[in-house]
């Protein structure tokens, strides 16, 4: 079987800890296929003036990132099919959409992941995104950001982790359920499906309440919409999450009915059997 994970971060991020050979070198000995690097570029942060523990998040070298990432695909060919994309953090300001549409166009990513971060001003990764808020409000303006991603004005292969928000949320059940959120959740997948989108699975959860987001309800509910198109990722920002639980949600997917993963490549999609 061809393994893919197919977003994961280097120290190219301002998060990542292990180095791009190393992360290279763990795919490897993982026997991964398909490898996918797709660095943070989180012009979102910048318009907001977000730090995280007081400390302002540096931008991305993304001269160096393109071309060490692109001198290592060369090298590797045959060994590994490295694609060098790129992570965009949605907003909605024109003037950090049009920033994404240039650095698509300057750097020409293998694939673009489109992730939604940020959401009523702040990362609502962080457990301090629900202070105040119920879980309801909380949920669906992470949601409704969300399905307004979907109609970004640069190109995009991948809609990532749905459920971020959950990924440390302080709600005795912090879990995104398909029952609970039924009416956004479906105009998302419809829309995912309408546009020819990936929808990702994410095998880092943290404490979401699910061994990976989303998890296998709204799996279930994409693959009965007619959504066929999804991807592994496992996320990792070290050598540790390489490929991480990939067997698990290799699982849960044929279970609910999939026969296939989905990897980006400059605009193809190919087609890998999970068998
Ligand atoms: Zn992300
Ligand atoms: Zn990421």
């Amino acid at each position: 079987m061809l393994r893919t994970d197919i977003h994961t971060h280097t120290t190219f991020s301002a998060d990542g800890r292990s180095s791009i050979d190393e992360m290279i070198a763990a795919a490897i000995e993982k026997n991964i296929a398909y490898y996918g690097i797709a660095e943070h570029f989180n012009y979102d942060y910048d318009r907001l003036h977000l730090s995280i523990d007081g400390q302002e998040v540096p931008p991305i070298d993304e001269e160096a990132y393109f071309s060490r990432a692109r001198a290592l695909q060369r090298q590797l060919k045959g060994k590994l099919h490295l694609l060098v994309g790129a992570e965009f953090g949605y907003d909605n300001e024109s003037s950090v959409l049009q920033r994404y549409i240039c650095t698509q166009e300057k750097y020409s990513p293998d694939f673009v992941v489109n992730s939604v971060h940020t959401c009523l001003g702040m990362d609502c990764y962080f457990p301090h995104y629900c202070n105040g808020k119920s879980k309801e409000y909380a949920y669906n303006a992470y949601l409704y950001r969300v399905l307004e991603s979907l109609d970004a004005p640069y190109r995009y292969d991948i809609v990532a982790h749905i459920g971020y928000c959950s990924r440390n949320a302080t709600y005795a059940d912090p879990k995104l359920r398909y029952e609970d959120f039924s009416d956004v959740l479906d105009e998302i997948l419809k829309r995912i499906i309408v546009r020819g989108k990936i929808l990702e699975v994410n095998s880092s959860a943290k404490t979401a309440g699910s061994p990976f987001i989303p998890d296998t309800d709204i799996l279930e509910r994409y693959f009965e919409l007619g959504g066929r198109m999804v991807s592994f990722a496992s996320d990792a920002h070290d050598i540790s999450r390489v490929a991480d639980k990939r067997d698990l949600v290799v699982a849960a997917l044929k279970k609910a009915g999939f026969t296939y993963i989905t990897v980006p490549d400059r605009g193809k999609y190919l087609q890998i059997p999970l068998d």
